[in-house]
């Protein structure tokens, strides 16, 4: 049988990691199918926690496959979140919870939902078919949920998210679900010795919007000072990043998770005017620009800025 790759999206997070090691487990046990889970770049720290404490392995970092190589693409669609030169394979599949970007060469299996991560997606599919969620799966599954959803936070979350975690902790039986997701958001903001270049590209996304070239870097956190305090470093690399990717807009959101509010910095007046009148706000100074409670990039975020500029 021809092997799978599971492909998780570039700047992985736990949804994209998550639901792609627990659904390689469905369809091995499903279908018998031959597959490898594989990861574009370095885990960040909430995501390698969840792997270590619901003892689930590591997937390969890939940088490349064999031309022709069967993908699935796991928490994302558009070939700049993708592997390099994805051209080259044959996309058998796509588990996404996205907007879609994206044209095949050949037909293929679509799961796509508007719900709020793709774990939820995948634990759905394994309920639906009948089938048993282990303690671990059900542990990374429902830690996923709750890092995308920002515990049920974010515009993006649905009933079916909240119904899920609750099934999903039948299995694992976290006491004090709250409490967990502020562990995971301490992780999410733990960052330690970080360069400026990792903590804009930590959770960064490139978007092709009207014909307009955009890279939108979130940081979602517990506290925002880490990069408030490194805001003039930032500035000149959002600068930097700008003209080496050739991009329109490029900017940095940071999301104080609890207070549900959105900072972000913009490298030039250009990107001060159009945030603005995007989303409705006031000109920023000095670099920072109050998004006020904006704070889903996939929600939010894109869709104002497709619709403005
Ligand atoms: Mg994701
Ligand atoms: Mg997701
Ligand atoms: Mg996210």
């Amino acid at each position: 049988m021809v092997r799978k790759y599971l492909i998780s999206h570039r700047s992985p997070d736990t949804d994209t990691i998550c639901s792609a090691i627990v659904y390689g487990n469905f369809l091995r046990r499903k279908f018998g199918y031959d597959v490898e889970v594989c990861r574009l770049g370095d885990l960040n720290n909430e995501t390698k926690f969840v792997l270590e404490r619901f003892n689930l392995e590591v997937p390969n970092l890939v940088t490349e496959l064999e031309e022709g190589s069967e993908i699935i693409l796991m928490d994302h669609n558009e070939a700049k979140q993708s592997i390099n030169n994805i051209e080259n394979y044959k996309i058998v599949q796509i588990i996404d919870h996205h907007k879609f970007n994206l044209t095949t060469k050949d037909p293929l299996f679509i799961r796509a939902e508007p719900i709020g991560s793709t774990c939820s997606i995948v634990a759905k599919m394994f309920f639906e078919n009948g089938m048993e969620i282990s303690k671990n799966e059900a542990g990374a599954l429902i830690s996923a949920i709750i890092s995308d959803t920002l515990y049920f936070r974010s515009p993006t979350t649905t009933k079916e998210d909240i119904d899920l975690v609750k099934k999903l902790n039948e299995i694992v039986g976290i006491d004090d679900l709250e409490r967990y997701s502020l562990e995971l958001f301490d992780r999410k903001s733990d960052l330690g010795d970080i360069s400026v270049e990792e903590l804009i590209r930590m959770d960064y996304k490139e978007f092709n919007l009207n014909g307009k070239k955009i890279g939108i870097g979130v940081m979602e956190t517990t506290n925002p000072n880490f990069a408030l305090s490194r805001k003039d470093e930032i500035v000149s690399k959002l600068k930097e990043i700008k003209e080496n990717d050739g991009l329109d807009l490029v900017f940095l959101s940071i999301i104080d998770i609890l207070e549900e509010r959105n900072i972000t910095i913009y490298p030039d007046e250009e990107s001060n005017r159009i945030l603005a009148k995007a989303f409705s706000v006031d000109l920023g100074s000095n670099g920072l620009i109050d998004l006020k409670r904006i704070i889903s990039r996939k929600k939010q975020i894109v869709p104002k800025l497709e619709e403005t500029w």
